[in-house]
């Protein structure tokens, strides 16, 4: 098979985890079965270079994904909202951004930059995202784009670029595009952590949309190369997500990643994928089947995974989604209170971050079916 070279150093990669068809969007729901079915579809291999170790989808072409106003990734839950407010308080806690502007690249529909003006009034957010409605409220500012790279001005006091470096074909030209348009400024970069992924055996995690797979590592070298000097790397969110922060660099310096510890973990994984699969049909299977709460990418990849008619019915707080079908399975998606109908004995939680709250709710409603993770 061929697939593109490295985006990262141009060299050649393995490819180990394969997908036939996948959704070209997870998180774009559809009105009619019929339609879900029929969504559009791409290509998955899972390429490792030989030279750096980053992983990317070898096969992913950036024309077939195009953001617009239905992409739709809201996230209803406490856990995820407690997790907003404690990343927003250790950015305003790092950074003076009282007076200053705070860009947001690729802000979605301005969620996290509204927890973060909030929080410090006295700071101006610019929030810049295709898929954004525009609109001025208060001290936020959204802009319905894509980073034109334009200049940030003298007065930038932070620049995020939260869940973005994943969806970009090509992170190197995107990141060193942010690097010559910043003044000396803090750059914080959030990208999900692969090792989390292949560590815990979620192959739900991934997907089209995602074509790109950093390490704590990799991240540091894309960064590194891009003509940036990283400050802080940490994982967060219980580990699943990794961030970064960064400035642009006096002086160009890229620490060496080790390519072969790369491939190693993704072999390894990729050897015992099938078992994993096999593992969770058989558990489905044994219960008559489950309802799958979560149904942003988790939900929408494990439905697609697993043999058609296991999965009775999808769960998502997202009231947008509701009544609406997830691309390719087909399968329809309902609010908690679907449950009530008794039919379903099992619930499979895709993010174990929301086991608490999620099992809560679930006797809130007082249905009896188990709740258990993925
Ligand atoms: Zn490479």
């Amino acid at each position: 098979m061929t697939v593109r070279v490295c985006p990262l150093c141009g060299k050649d990669a393995e490819v180990t985890v394969r997908r036939d068809m996948l959704p070209v969007f997870q998180n774009v729901t559809y009105a009619t079965a019929e339609e879900a079915r029929r969504a559009p579809l791409g290509q998955f291999a899972l390429a490792t270079c030989t030279g750096c170790g980053f992983s990317y989808n070898g096969l992913f072409r950036e024309e077939l994904v195009e953001y617009d106003e239905n992409y739709d990734n809201h996230v209803s839950s406490s856990a995820f909202a407690d997790y907003y407010a404690s990343l927003a308080a250790m950015l305003a806690e790092r950074y003076p951004l009282g007076g200053r502007v705070v860009y947001d690249v690729g802000c979605g529909k301005g969620e996290f930059l509204k927890i973060l003006c909030d929080l410090v009034p006295q700071t101006r957010g610019v929030g810049i995202d295709p898929s954004c409605r525009p609109s001025v409220a208060g001290n936020m500012r959204l802009i319905q784009s894509r980073f034109d790279g334009s200049s940030f001005g003298e007065n930038a006091g932070l620049v995020l670029c939260r869940h973005v470096l994943e969806h970009v074909a090509e992170p190197l030209g995107f990141l060193q595009a942010l690097a010559d348009a910043m003044p000396d400024t803090p750059l914080f970069v959030e990208v999900p952590d692969l090792d989390w992924i292949l560590e815990h055996k979620s192959f739900w995690d991934f997907c089209y949309e995602h074509c790109n797979y950093f390490t704590v590592p990799t991240l540091r070298l894309a960064l590194e190369k891009a003509g940036f000097e990283v400050e802080a790397q940490s994982r967060s969110f219980g580990g699943q997500y990794q961030w970064a922060i960064c400035r642009p660099a006096a002086h160009f310096l890229v620490t060496d990643a080790d390519a072969g510890a790369a491939l190693e973990s993704v072999r390894r994984y990729s050897g015992a994928e099938s078992d994993q699969v096999a593992t969770l049909r058989d558990r489905a299977e044994q219960v008559g089947g489950v309802a799958v709460w979560g149904m942003a990418t988790k939900g929408v990849m494990l439905s697609l995974m697993l043999p058609e008619g296991l999965v009775r019915g999808g769960i998502d707080m997202n009231c947008a989604k509701q009544g609406r079908y997830a691309a390719l399975s087909a399968v329809q998606i309902h609010s908690p209170e679907w449950l009530k109908q008794g039919e379903i004995s099992t619930v499979l939680l895709m993010n174990p971050n929301y086991l608490d709250e999620i099992t809560q709710q679930v006797r809130g409603l007082g249905v009896s079916a188990t709740v258990v993770t993925a």
